[in-house]
């Protein structure tokens, strides 16, 4: 490992998130309003019922109130989407969340859709992603906004940096390069977004202050593709088979042991962005409640 490289600890930055949100939430506490998440999992991806176990732990942790509503996997859109509805009109709950991926009979943006927006504390409601791209953010989605978290605790300033995406999905490639080069304190980053139509990822990714990998391949950026110095924030999560009890073991979208003798700062996979979506999660739903409580 290099001697120089900084390893930017999600795991650090979540602890002072929290640490940060105490006082929000004993400030509600003391108004008797106890901020509330829903979640919602369809059916027995083995991935998602892990996420949405330690989205939950976290929240009772902090005292938190939340419930997890689990339905079978041939369960209609629109017996989830009156759940939806139900959850929209209970006070208990300022935050919904439906884990994704939902099961292949239901359209994804429909039910994304039928969510109230000022509950939507994963921002991916229309209207949170529009306010969003015209840069009046209203809840930013946790994964990136946690990335925006991650590189101003470590004082990394994008100004004028170029930062390349790899990766265009809702969750994560889109809002990361709008935050990026959004003009605010901190980001007016020059952004290149790379996808699977990119011809020559490479070619980008090696003119890179900062790359952010966010596609879902074990592994893809090696040293071939960034420059001395580069930073790189690592957002794959994906399992691969391993000789251990578990069977697999979690990587992520850079090979380490390629990138870590050339980068100045990197994420590590776990331990880096995956710990702060979860921390941006109960920041959001704080959020939410305060909003409640203001309106
Ligand atoms: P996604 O919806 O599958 O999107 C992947 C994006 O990468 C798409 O834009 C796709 O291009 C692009 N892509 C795929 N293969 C490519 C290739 N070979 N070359 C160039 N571009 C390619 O995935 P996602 O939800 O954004 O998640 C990405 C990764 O982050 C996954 O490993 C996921 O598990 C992880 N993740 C982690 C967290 C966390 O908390 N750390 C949160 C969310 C996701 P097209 O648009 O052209 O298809």
């Amino acid at each position: 490992m290099s001697e120089s490289l900084m390893i930017l600890s999600g795991k650090e930055v979540s602890a002072s998130v929290y640490d940060e949100l105490s006082d929000r939430i004993g400030a509600l506490l003391d108004k008797n309003v106890v901020p509330g998440l829903a979640v919602v999992l369809v059916g027995e991806d083995p991935a998602s019922q892990v996420y949405v176990r330690s989205k939950t732990r976290t929240f009772k942790k902090l005292d938190l109130f939340t419930k997890t509503y689990k339905l079978p996997t041939e369960t209609s859109q629109n017996e989830l989407l009156d759940l939806i509805e139900e959850l929209n009109n209970n006070n208990s709950y300022h935050g919904i969340l439906v884990q994704l991926p939902l099961p292949k009979q239901m359209e994804s943006d429909k039910v994304i859709n039928a969510i109230d927006p000022k509950k939507d504390v994963d921002g991916f409601h229309p209207e949170n992603a529009g306010l969003l791209a015209i840069g009046r953010p209203r809840f930013i989605p946790c994964t990136p906004k946690g990335i925006m978290r991650i590189l101003e605790h470590y004082e990394i300033d994008l100004n004028g940096k170029h930062v390349v995406v790899v990766g265009r999905s809702n969750i994560v490639g889109r809002p990361i390069s709008i935050l990026t080069s959004m003009k605010m304190d901190g980001a007016n980053a020059t952004t290149t977004v790379c996808h699977s139509g990119t011809p020559d990822i490479q070619h980008h990714t090696r003119s890179a202050d900062v790359v952010v990998v966010a596609l879902g391949v074990p592994g893809f950026l090696d040293n071939k593709m960034i420059k001395d110095g580069a930073i790189v924030v690592d957002v794959g999560i994906n399992r691969i088979d391993a000789d251990n009890d578990k069977g697999y073991e979690l990587v992520g979208d850079a090979n380490w042991s390629s990138i870590e003798e050339k980068v100045s700062a990197a994420t590590p996979v776990p331990g880096g962005v995956g710990p702060m979506t979860i921390a941006m999660l109960v920041e959001n739903t704080v959020e939410a409640a305060e909003i409640t409580l203001n309106s």
